[in-house]
């Protein structure tokens, strides 16, 4: 569904990703961990066309991106820190994107009602905690019936009700098939979520291997003793 090939990018002198390679299937949730800093956010955008890499391609569905920025339509994304226009509506931003996207009727509602929004059509963006704003996104990034889903740390900030019924909907988008790729710090999301884990630290990817081969290779049953074990094994290297 999407590769990354030979993936490179520097913002200054600071190098965030160093030849990063990747291959991610539908039907699945990868899950990329890594430190705060390690270019997790940089590969999502790059994926998504919002960076531009230095080196290397994305290819989406067989497709070079650099020749078609169509395939954007099939992505619903979740940024980490989502920004809208502050002085309109949740009603209005929720009607405006149908409205970019009118050829697209068959709209996905269910997390707009499970989040209870349509009853804060009113509310201004502005007046938003950070937690309702984060619905708002993850709302949005379903609302298309999107192919691959792409969440940044989706969870951080939402109340534990919000966030289960977030995870209930990845996990039933991914039994329909789609490309599911999430950021996290969270090692029980992570379990209850992920088929495969990404280990992302100083650009490179450390490892990228399903659950169950990590916890086979590390003879761990838990996954945070496993990822402690293989990252003390590279160290040891
Ligand atoms: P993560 O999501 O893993 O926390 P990011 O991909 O957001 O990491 O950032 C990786 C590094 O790149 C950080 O040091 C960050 O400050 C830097 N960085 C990210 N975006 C920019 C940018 N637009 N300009 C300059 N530096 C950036
Ligand atoms: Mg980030």
């Amino acid at each position: 569904m999407i590769e990354v090939k030979n993936l490179r990018k520097s913002f200054g002198k600071l190098e965030v990703l160093k030849d990063v390679n990747a291959f991610f299937e539908s039907g699945q949730a990868v899950i990329i961990i890594g430190p705060n800093g390690s270019g997790k956010t940089t590969l999502i955008k790059t994926i998504l066309g919002m960076v531009v890499a230095d080196k290397g391609e994305v290819i989406f569905n067989g497709k070079n991106i650099v020749n078609d920025f169509h395939y954007r339509k099939d992505i619903g994304y979740m940024p980490q820190i989502g920004r809208y226009p502050e002085n309109m509506k949740i009603g209005q931003i929720v009607s405006m994107m149908k409205d970019l996207r009118k050829h697209n009727t068959d709209v996905d509602e269910e997390l707009l009602h499970q989040y209870d929004l349509p009853s804060m059509y009113g509310k201004s963006m502005r007046t938003l905690s950070g937690g309702t704003r984060q619905k708002v996104s993850a709302a949005l990034a379903f609302l298309f019936h999107p192919k691959v889903l792409i969440l940044d740390e989706p969870t951080a900030g939402l109340d534990p009700l919000a966030s289960e019924i977030l995870k209930a909907k990845i996990l039933k988008s991914k039994q329909e098939g789609r490309l599911i790729l999430v950021t996290s710090h969270i090692m029980s999301e992570v379990e209850e979520m992920g088929d495969k884990l990404m280990y992302l630290f100083e650009g490179k990817i450390n490892f990228y291997k399903t659950i169950p081969e990590l916890k086979f290779e590390t003879g761990e049953d838990r996954l945070g003793k496993a990822i402690a074990k293989i990252m003390k094994e590279k160290l040891h290297a």
